[in-house]
């Protein structure tokens, strides 16, 4: 009985990418090439971490790790003449086939490019839905097309077994399991068309379907069977990134305009990058700002030249003639740990990153931020009013009192680096890992290990999870356990704000 067409082909053999970006020969081959971490995973066969010794030494897996993955499962769509849409040329690039978001909340993007409706348009165009189409033949019209929809088995490499039905949010729903086929004009095509709309998961990233159409309404052994792509639901979380200036400082009083001439007085966090005599910016977070110059200072007091209008707390004071800003941390780990191959065979959770054009600009230099610098993260926030599946990262001058200079808190959505507590910037960007991920999590569930010294390992078993504080953060790996994962594939849309 074909319950699932979508697993008919053995997959024999496999093939070597480089999961992170760097070049497979080189690392493997090279003169100095100490230590290949290899995992080997064959086929449809459970997986098989294989330990390989390159005349080397144990410590040092610095660039030296490379992942071989299983090939892509190919998709059997079935009968020719009943042709599910949409197949892999309807996506807008190889890599994302198949992808369907479960929501997108600040910018309505699908990845299917290629009309395939009967109504000639795109497969996804809302959250969490996408149109299964059935394109026949022109002389097929008026006939009765059943549908139904099946869960295929789950590609993480972590997952080893073969067996489908084990998605954690159900199989999804149709629209309706018949329709009638009318003529259709479709991307320049004539067919007879029918379909359907499935609703995915609302919540549960890495569940996979496949839509099935038939004419005979009980799918039975002999009939002919179409099958569709199969469908992933991914999550799309986005980012605000607000780097510091390099100088300057950031109020900590209010400063309430008095209505004379005279000078006035700002209370700072610091005044060490200001001499006596420099121009200045004060500037909030709203676009406001007035220049001034600065006429004494102690430790924590600018006197500056008078002000017409007042700043808050967290307002910032930099040289009018200085806009040099931190490093920001780059984001290029993020689809190392949270997944990058659309059918998971990266073993990541399903987890896509959009960064958004739009942040505060430049953020004051607050030179040591507090145990707890919410408030201030807070303030210069500017997409909290719509902060939907929106996470805001910090790239900070310092941050008192951590010694690896980071911070996630789930209850803000923030999360922050300190770049200058760094020695470069692989290890800055593991931290942002870390941190980015405490924003998910709403307790430490997973495991105690999380913020804590313990054994648990990678899904991979290649090094401890990136959570745990065994993790070597400067390797530039960034992989969580199997229990992270799949707490991460649960989690519901972050909406916390
Ligand atoms: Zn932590």
């Amino acid at each position: 009985m074909m319950r699932n067409i979508a697993r008919t082909h053995e997959v024999k053999g496999t093939h070597t990418m480089d999961k992170f970006g760097r070049n497979i020969l080189r690392t493997c081959m090279g003169a100095d090439a100490k230590r290949v971490l290899c995992i080997v995973l064959t086929g449809l066969v459970a997986v098989q971490p294989v330990l390989l010794s390159v005349g080397c030494k144990k410590k040092d897996t610095k660039g030296k790790t490379v992942i071989t993955i299983k090939p892509p499962q190919p998709i059997d769509y079935g009968d020719p003449l009943i042709k599910v849409e949409p197949r892999a040329d309807k996506w807008e690039t190889e890599h994302y086939v198949g992808r369907v978001m479960i929501s997108t909340t600040h910018d309505d993007h699908y990845y299917t490019n290629v009309n395939t409706t009967k109504s000639n348009g795109l497969a996804q165009t809302q959250d969490g839905k996408i149109t299964a189409t059935v394109h026949l033949p022109v002389d097929w019209n008026g006939k009765t097309v059943y549908f139904r929809v099946i869960d295929p088995d789950d590609q993480s490499p972590y997952e080893p077994d073969i067996m489908g039905d084990d998605n954690f949010g159900g199989s999804g729903a149709l629209s309706s399991t018949q329709d009638v086929a009318v003529p259709a004009s479709i991307n320049g095509q004539e067919v007879a068309a029918a379909e359907a709309v499935l609703s995915i998961t609302t919540q549960h990233s890495g569940d996979n379907y496949q839509v099935q159409a038939s004419l005979d309404p009980l799918f039975g052994e002999e009939s002919n069977i179409g099958g569709s792509e199969i469908f992933l639901a991914w999550k799309r979380i986005y980012l605000e990134r607000d780097v510091m200036y390099k100088y300057g400082a950031t109020l900590l009083a209010d400063f309430i305009p008095d209505g004379d001439a005279n000078d006035d007085v700002l209370t700072a966090d610091n005044t060490a990058d200001f001499e006596v005599g420099d121009a200045v910016t004060i500037f909030g977070n709203s676009g406001n700002s007035e220049l001034t110059s600065v006429r004494s200072k102690t430790a924590t007091t600018l006197t500056v030249g008078d002000l017409s209008s007042g700043f808050s707390e967290y307002a910032g004071v930099k040289r009018t003639d200085n806009n040099e800003v931190l490093d920001i941390v780059p984001i290029d780990l993020l689809p190392q740990a949270y997944g990058d191959l659309t059918d998971g065979r990266d073993g990541g959770c399903f987890v896509e990153f959009v960064p958004l054009q739009q942040g505060s600009g430049p953020i004051p230099k607050y030179k040591e931020l507090p145990d707890n610098p919410f408030d201030f993260m807070d303030y210069w926030f500017e997409g909290k009013g719509d902060a939907n599946n929106l996470f805001q990262h910090v790239t900070a001058y310092w941050f008192r009192n951590y010694g690896l200079g980071g911070l996630g808190f789930s209850a803000t959505h923030s999360a922050v680096t300190a770049r200058m507590r760094y020695i470069n910037a692989v290890q800055a960007e593991e931290n942002f890992v870390h941190e980015l991920t405490h924003c998910f999590l709403e307790t430490w569930e997973a495991g105690t290990y999380i913020d804590d010294w313990s054994d648990t390992k990678d899904w991979s078993g290649t090094q401890y999870c990136v959570m745990n504080y065994n993790a070597d953060d400067g390797d530039g790996l960034v992989e969580f356990s199997k229990a992270l994962l799949y707490v991460l594939r649960r989690s519901a849309d972050p909406q916390w704000r």
